[in-house]
């Protein structure tokens, strides 16, 4: 059967395909449909890679799937931890030889998994690294699934597993649409990930007309919206999405998404020394944010060697503070994997060896 983001010709993508699609599959194999439940547990359940370990199929069903059907792990290029506070940050090389970063962030209720939904990114935002060789192409949902059952791997055999996905890898979702709802679907599978839509944060720079479309799906996952900045004028230089959707329109896509949802919104303020991190400009963000339910997380800014600095801790709590006293509410987000660059298309930037832009100055 042909899958979306699949391209004709090419094996089926087992580890992209819900249950009903599994069924249909086994279906098609001459196999009753409960062989396809059967290959969503070992495939998403157990995050099993290798049809000989799938031990409850026909044996000579496993040998002919075997010798048809791509099921290998992606191969991890590169992985690094951060020996303080225990991120883990996996490079992963998919089939066709493209990079994807995957981090997996520990929390106090179990763990995380930070997933990236294209390779690159076409957005442009003025600090990102992700960006800094446009849009590669779209992950399909297999290539999602893969990255979180590659950090499932390492936890299964502890006796743990992930509990949270947040899209706040490489790529803008709302960009690669109908793939990234597939995942999140494939992901709440209850055979499989079984992960609740609650505990899943889609995070965008603001692709309006789509929030309203994620509206209407029936998925409550979290909507983080990437602001940075409290009005258009500077949001067209750091984040040049405002320039297709300004912030009358974000903040009205976003009113819907959390009215129709149910769900509070997480705003995103990456911090930047100079730039975005005025007194001044914390008040006309509180402005903004009236009556809007949700809360504020500011993130130290990552310094990817794009010319910008974080705003030093004294300028954060200042900004903090401001936000608090007019009445919203506002976290700081603790920098996991800091030593481990485990941010924004760093790691993989650095094994493609792309090279060393100068820093630009801010455009605009
Ligand atoms: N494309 C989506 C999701 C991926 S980026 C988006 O932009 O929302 C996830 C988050 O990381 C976004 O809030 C993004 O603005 C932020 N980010 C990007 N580069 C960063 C950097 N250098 N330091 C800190 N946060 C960064
Ligand atoms: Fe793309 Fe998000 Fe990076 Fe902007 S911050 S360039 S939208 S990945």
């Amino acid at each position: 059967m042909a899958e979306e983001g699949q391209a004709a010709g090419e094996a089926p993508d087992l580890r992209g395909m819900n249950r009903a699609e599994l069924e249909a599959f086994a279906r098609g194999e001459g196999q009753p449909a409960y062989r396809g439940r059967q290959l969503l547990r070992w495939i998403q359940g157990r995050a099993v890679a290798d049809f000989d370990a799938m031990t409850d199929l026909p044996a000579a069903w496993r040998a002919s799937l075997k010798s048809r059907l791509p099921l290998a792990p992606a191969e991890v290029v590169r992985r690094q931890v951060d020996p303080e506070d225990g991120t883990v940050k996996l490079l992963l090389r998919l089939r066709d030889g493209e990079l994807v970063e995957t981090v997996r962030m520990r929390y106090r209720y179990g763990y995380s998994a930070c997933i990236s939904t294209q390779v690159g990114c076409n957005v442009g935002c003025r600090f990102c690294a992700s960006t800094l060789g446009g849009k590669r192409r779209d992950l399909t949902a297999g290539e999602m699934a893969e990255q979180a059952l590659a950090v499932q791997r390492e936890l299964l055999p502890h006796g743990e597993r992930l509990s949270r996905l947040v899209l706040m890898g490489m790529g803008e979702p709302l960009e690669n649409y109908a793939e990234t709802l597939r995942f999140l679907r494939l992901a709440h599978e209850p055979e499989g990930m079984a992960i609740s839509y609650r505990r899943m944060t889609l995070s965008t720079s603001g692709l309006a007309p789509a929030i309203e479309r994620l509206a209407e799906e029936g998925l409550p996952v979290t909507l983080a919206v990437s602001l940075h900045a409290p009005n258009d004028e500077l949001r067209r230089r750091l984040v040049p999405m405002d320039n297709r959707y300004p912030l009358a329109r974000l903040m009205e896509a976003a009113r819907t998404y959390a009215a129709r949802t149910g769900r509070r919104l997480t705003f995103e303020y990456v911090m930047i020394d100079r730039v975005n991190d005025e007194p001044e400009q914390a008040r006309e963000l509180a402005t903004l944010l009236r009556g809007l339910p949700g809360h504020v997380n500011l993130i130290p800014l990552n310094e990817s060697g794009r010319g910008l600095r974080s705003s030093p801790p004294g300028r954060i709590e200042a900004f903090r503070q401001v936000l608090e006293r007019s009445g919203v509410e506002v976290t700081v987000r603790r920098s996991l994997g800091r030593r481990i660059d485990a941010a924004c298309g760093q790691l993989r930037r650095r094994e493609a060896e792309a090279p060393e832009r100068s820093p630009a100055p801010l455009p605009g």
